[in-house]
């Protein structure tokens, strides 16, 4: 059949399920069906938009005639069945299942009971062993099952690398709660394949603007030509789509040579009675001990040989007593976390997202209820005791704070969190200092925090934004950077560490350069704040941000550091209490002191539960906790090496500028997918795109996993997180 054969010849019709009937009448043989899941928190929903309109299933052989189908709102289970029986109905040889793991086990029976139901069986589907249920599932239907990543961008690029060869078409059918990204597709048609057959395909997208959206094997191929690779950011360049959509098919061949297989990671996360941190235990058991080991088998058994592994290479790591030393410091300070020690999570949880939030220290949520308790009162002007311990436990906070970062007295704002803090700067210096054409320099790499305060002002004064790019090793290209400058920026932005790259920024020598061309010098500094010292005169910013909570102080307060200089360009947005010295009628003067921005009752319990935790990060030192971050950085990042298919973002092979931080790829899978299998397993790290997704987009991803450590993490908590994404690699791809 020739190429205009397959040009839909059809014109707009009502339905999609009476489209692929037409479809499938016209090109004789259109062997696909995909349905497109948008998140995985979508269900699957089936929905006709038209309530007054009965939604119609096409039976090509019986002449297009429409099925009256009752009105209604499908979800899970039965909207997969009724997509199936419009499957039959349109003659589908084949079903492809795009699906996230949630929805895979009611996809599956819906699948086998279809087939059964089809059959005049009467075969109960909840009656059956889940995995003998999936297991033949398999067997019994031409079934294919997809994880699908976010949205229908990344649908398409994967469809490219794993639409089975020998197919001409796809047809994508997608309910309509994935409207919205119907755009989306025509969108990725338009500009980001030039391919002559997205002419054809995208004009009939337009026409119709609607699923299904049909695409020949030519396009999908013209999908992966066009740059969907991984840019390789350690060296190891693949020749893979970044993301790409799974294949959980296992053939015989590939259930024969390996029993696991026969799980999709659902059902091997179910049958697994272990976390990861317990199965390092048992392995470092069965090691020592073999003689006295416990037969296991199913997952538990890959869980712990997995396990096995991680720890032989662990010997075979050069850096020993760097090691130990590092596990020993990180097993002491563990004790002091109250969360990683209780009943529930002692011994299971591994607590890897300490860059979203660290654990709380178990004496800053003392001394925080030890005021709540006895201390509590408002401060300033109380005339009684417990007020004027208050003010003074407040300013101790204050000053310690200062200490701590190398400032001066009266030159810290307590806010809500570092965002805050912020967003402080964009109103109270920027309101008054940017104005219509001016320039900001930010980073393409910068937190959605320390960015939209600065889009934000830009707009409303009619600024510019420049975006400072990163390379792939996850440094600012300092080149590009001093060629902002040249735009002669009223103010930069600088994260001291990016959340996520996790790499020190060499912030002293980007403040100095910007401070001659006379912009004024922002730096974030929320996720260095608790891994490296901050001495802000040396720093040689304006402002610095940050916040307690990922300082192992408590939520709710943060800071901002404003130089004596800036300070005098400032003027507060807003008024109220603790702002001023005096208010007459129709007047006020402003505190002489940065707590003109401090506006009504201020987070004082909080304010001491940090103090409490700089206390804490003050008795460890900040060299040893450094010290912590590289060593046991450098050891992950080797063990992340070994894992085939996991790609890291950035260049973690410089001996300084750790902070505990590592961005990644596992090949193919989407993060969510990883992170999710990894929660199971106990093991709590990040996915998606950490509130910085133009850094994200630049690199052609929808997002990265990320693990990140604080001063508890051991190694054991390491290797688990090793273990936990070797297993999930080795359950996704068998
Ligand atoms: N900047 C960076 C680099 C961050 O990592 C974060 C938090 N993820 C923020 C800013 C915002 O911090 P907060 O939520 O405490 O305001």
């Amino acid at each position: 059949m020739s190429r205009a054969d397959h040009q839909p010849q059809i014109g707009p019709v009502e339905r999609p399920w009476r489209e692929i009937g037409e479809y499938n009448r016209v090109c004789g043989r259109t062997v696909g069906i995909v349905l497109a899941l948008e998140d995985s928190t979508t269900p699957l929903v089936v929905q006709f938009d038209d309530p007054d309109e009965k939604p119609v299933v096409c039976a090509p052989e019986q002449g297009g005639a429409p099925v009256p189908r009752p009105v209604q709102r499908f979800e899970g289970k039965a909207a997969v069945n009724i997509v199936l029986e419009a499957c039959q109905k349109a003659q589908m040889t084949e079903v492809f299942v795009v699906a996230d793991q949630k929805i895979a086990e009611a996809v599956s029976q819906a699948v086998y009971s279809t087939k059964h139901v089809n059959r005049g069986s009467d075969y109960q589907v909840l009656s059956i062993d889940k995995r003998v249920l999936l297991d033949q599932t398999r067997k019994a239907a031409n079934f294919k099952m997809f994880d699908v990543p976010f949205g229908v961008l990344e649908l398409a690029r994967g469809l490219s690398n794993t639409v089975p060869a020998g197919y001409d078409n796809v047809v994508i059918v997608s309910a309509d709660n994935v409207r919205v990204t119907a755009d989306h597709i025509y969108e990725v048609c338009l500009d980001a394949f030039e391919h002559p057959e997205v002419e054809a395909v995208s004009s009939w997208i337009e026409k119709l603007r609607r699923p299904p959206y049909v695409f020949s094997r030519e396009f999908l191929e013209g999908l992966e030509e066009r740059g969907f690779t991984s840019p390789g950011t350690n060296g190891r360049d693949r020749d893979v789509p970044r993301i790409a959509v799974l294949d959980h098919v296992f053939g015989e061949e590939k259930l024969a040579a390996n029993p696991v297989s026969k799980w999709i990671p659902e059902a091997f996360l179910s049958g697994c009675s272990m976390t990861a941190l317990e199965a390092v235990q048992v392995a470092k058991q069965a090691l020592a001990h073999p003689d006295e080991t416990k037969p296991l088998d199913g997952p538990d058994k890959m869980l712990v040989d997995i396990a096995k592994d991680v720890l032989v290479s662990r010997v075979a790591y050069n850096a020993q007593d760097d090691i130990a030393w590092a596990d020993e410091f990180a097993r002491r300070c563990k004790l002091d976390f109250p969360l990683l020690n209780d009943q529930e999570h002692a011994g299971k949880l591994v607590y890897m997202d300490t860059a979203a939030t660290s654990q709380r220290l178990g004496t800053a949520l003392q001394a925080q209820r030890d005021f709540d308790e006895h201390g509590n009162a408002n401060v300033y002007r109380g005339a009684y005791e417990l007020s004027a311990h208050s003010t003074s436990e407040f300013g101790e906070a204050r000053a310690k704070l200062e200490r701590f970062i190398g400032a001066s007295e009266d030159e810290i704002v307590f806010t809500a969190n570092t965002t805050g803090s912020i967003n402080l700067v964009a109103q109270a210096w920027g309101e008054w200092s940017i104005g219509e054409g001016d320039c900001i320099v930010v980073s393409v790499a910068d937190h959605h925090s320390a960015m939209l305060p600065f889009v934000m002002l830009a707009q409303r004064k009619g600024a510019q934004v420049h975006y400072v790019p990163y390379g792939s090793d996850g440094r600012v290209d300092l080149e590009a950077y001093r060629a902002s400058l040249e735009k002669r920026p009223k103010l930069v932005c600088i994260a001291h560490v990016g959340n996520v790259f996790g790499i020190e920024a060499p912030v002293k020598e980007m403040a100095a350069a910007a401070h001659e061309v006379g912009a004024r010098v922002l730096v974030d500094a929320a996720q260095s704040f608790a891994h490296t010292r901050i001495d802000v005169r040396d720093l040689g910013a304006d402002w610095v941000a940050f916040s307690a909570h990922k300082a192992y102080g408590p939520m709710g307060i943060g800071a901002l550091w404003i130089s004596p200089d800036a300070f005098g360009e400032m003027d507060p947005l807003g008024g109220g209490g603790g702002t001023v010295s005096h208010v007459g009628i129709g007047s006020y003067y402003l505190r002489p002191n940065v707590q003109q921005y401090e506006m009504g009752t201020p987070p004082v319990s909080q304010a001491v539960g940090w103090a409490a935790a700089i206390d804490y990060i003050e008795s460890l030192g900040m060299d040893a906790i450094s010290r912590h971050d590289a060593v046991l950085m450098r050891y992950l990042i080797e063990g992340l090496h070994r894992i085939d298919g996991v790609d890291i973002m950035g260049d973690h092979s410089a001996a300084d500028g750790e902070t505990g931080l590592v961005s990644f790829t596992l090949r193919s899978l989407v993060p969510a997918s990883l992170a999710t299998f990894a929660g199971k397993l106990g093991v709590a790290m990040r996915s998606g795109g950490h509130c910085a997704l133009p850094l994200h987009a630049s690199m052609g991803l929808i997002g990265t996993g990320r693990l990140s450590f604080g001063v508890y993490t051991t190694l054991d908590d390491i290797d688990a997180a090793l273990v936990t994404i070797e297993a999930c690699r080795y359950v996704y791809e068998m």
